[in-house]
Order: C-alpha cells, then structure tokens, then sequence
C-alpha cells in the first residue's frame, strides 16, 4: 500500500478496457480518486467503475477522444471546477496499426499520431498547468517496446511510441524543477483486446520469441504505474521503464 496515494486525483485516458482498467484498478486500491477516461466503449468505462467500486474506491467516468485538443481542454477544465486538482496523469489510449509501411495512407498516419501522440500532448498540456502552479504531479506514459527497438510492419506505432519516449526524456528534464516527474512505461507483449489480432500460431510463436515464454498480464504493468505514481519512486524521472518478460 503507498499511503501517499491516498486522497490523490488521477486521470487515466483509456481506462475502459486493457492495461488502461488496470492501472485505474490499481490505483484506486492504494486510495487514488480516478477519472476512467474512454472515448466510445463506455459499457466497458462502466465496469471499470465498477471493480473499484467493489474494491471500495471511487471515480467517475469521463468520455473525451484524446486526439481531440478542445474536448480535452473541456475534460481538464470540468476536473479542476469539479474536484480542483490532478495529481497523476496516465497517458494510456493508444491503437496499432499492423501492416507493410507502403500499405500505410495519409489518413492511417494522421489517425495514429493525433491518437497516440498528439492526445498525450494534449492531455499532458492541459494537466501540467496546474501541477506546475502547485509544484507536484507525477505524469506516467504508456510507450512500448516498439518505441525503444522499432518494429517491422509496425512503423508508424513504433514511431509514435519512439516519440513519446523522447517526450517523457525532455519533459521529465524541463519540470524537474517543478516538483513534477514524467516517466514512461516500455511494455513488451501484455495479453490485452490490442492482440486480438494475432491467430493462435501466432501468438505461441510470439510467446517462443519472450525469455519468460508468456505475456504479461494488465496487472503487471499498473503495479508499475503505481510504484511511478507514488513517493517510493520520488527520484525517478525523465525515464522509459521496460516490462517486457525479457524480450529486448
Ligand atoms: P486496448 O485494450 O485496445 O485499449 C485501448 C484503450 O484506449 C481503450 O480504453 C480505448 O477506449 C482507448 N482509446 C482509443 N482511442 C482513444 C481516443 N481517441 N481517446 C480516448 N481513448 C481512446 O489497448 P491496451 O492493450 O490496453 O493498450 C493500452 C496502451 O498500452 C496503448 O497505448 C498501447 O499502445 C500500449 N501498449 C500495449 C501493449 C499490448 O501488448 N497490449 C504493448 C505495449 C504498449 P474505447 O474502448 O472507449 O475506444
């Protein structure tokens, strides 16, 4: 239990489902109010809801697209009338997409960027005001390994994620000052809807590729956003955190 947490306000973007519900669930267990973000799954915003409710914490649910800097300017202005202050920002929503680069059309790359980059920036720019004001806040980002190592027919995630790892890097330097750490989670393979896609040969052959011969779970990643979250991280800053089983 990090009883520092307690009492703090965290927004967590794509909290509806995958490694998003879990880092809401978890925080929520060490006391965190969360605000479950999604943007059109809101049956499953709700249920999010409601495991931490049966754990007996507390949020609400909050649909905004990330990609969009207006309703986001919106969503961090209805926070802070509403319950005054962020405390914590997980910067989670992202999608893939799979496929040969000369595959890949304007409109694929300006919806990944504006999903995977452009909404950690907006969020990220409208969070940050306040915690700079009160000097404290802790901003967590879900990269991937992919961002750390590049993938074949995942060049443009990869190249999203690859910049929110120089963000975090750069920020975390640029608010250190402020009392205000910005780290980045890398994770490996984690058993979420996002690998829906894979057949089952291609999830064991991908399984043979990790040294801990399995994915990770939701859970193994949000015990780590927590740790960021908390005081026993107090120096951490400006880093890229690898889960990944060993695969990197
Ligand atoms: P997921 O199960 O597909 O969930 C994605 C979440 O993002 C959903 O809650 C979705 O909300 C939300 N989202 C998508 N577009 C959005 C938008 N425009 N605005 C607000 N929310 C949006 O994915 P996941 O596997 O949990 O992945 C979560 C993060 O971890 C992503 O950034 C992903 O790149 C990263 N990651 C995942 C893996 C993996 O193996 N799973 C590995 C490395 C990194 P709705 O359902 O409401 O649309």
């Amino acid at each position: 239990m990090y009883d520092d947490l307690n009492g703090k306000v965290a927004v967590i973007t794509g909290a509806s489902r995958g490694i998003g519900r879990a880092i809401a669930v978890e925080l929520s267990k060490h006391g965190v109010w969360v605000v479950i973000n999604y943007k059109s799954d809101r049956n499953g915003a709700e249920k999010t809801l409601e495991i931490i409710k049966e754990n007996k914490g507390n949020g609400i649910i909050y649909q905004c697209d990330v990609s969009l800097n207006n309703t986001v300017k919106e969503m961090f202005q209805d926070i802070a009338n509403k319950y005054g202050k962020v405390d914590i920002l997980v910067n989670n929503s992202g999608i893939s997409k799979v496929g040969l680069f000369i595959d890949m059309s304007e409109l694929d790359f300006d919806e990944i960027m504006n999903v995977n980059f452009k909404g950690v920036y907006n969020c990220t720019s409208y969070a940050v005001r306040s915690m700079i004001e009160r000097k404290c806040g802790t901003i967590i980002n879900i990269s991937s390994i992919w961002g750390n190592v590049g993938a074949s027919c995942e060049v443009l995630y990869s190249a999203t994620k690859g910049a929110i790892n120089s963000f975090t890097k750069s920020l975390g330097k640029e608010l250190g000052a402020s009392g205000i750490r910005v780290n980045a989670i890398s994770p490996g393979v984690i058993d979420t809807d996002m690998n829906k896609c894979f057949s089952e040969d291609e999830r064991s052959q991908l399984k043979n590729e990790i040294p801990m011969m399995k994915f990770g779970k939701t859970e193994e990643v949000a015990k780590v956003a927590a740790f960021l979250a908390s005081d026993e991280s107090s120096y951490i800053t400006a880093q890229v955190i690898t889960v990944d089983g060993g695969m990197i």
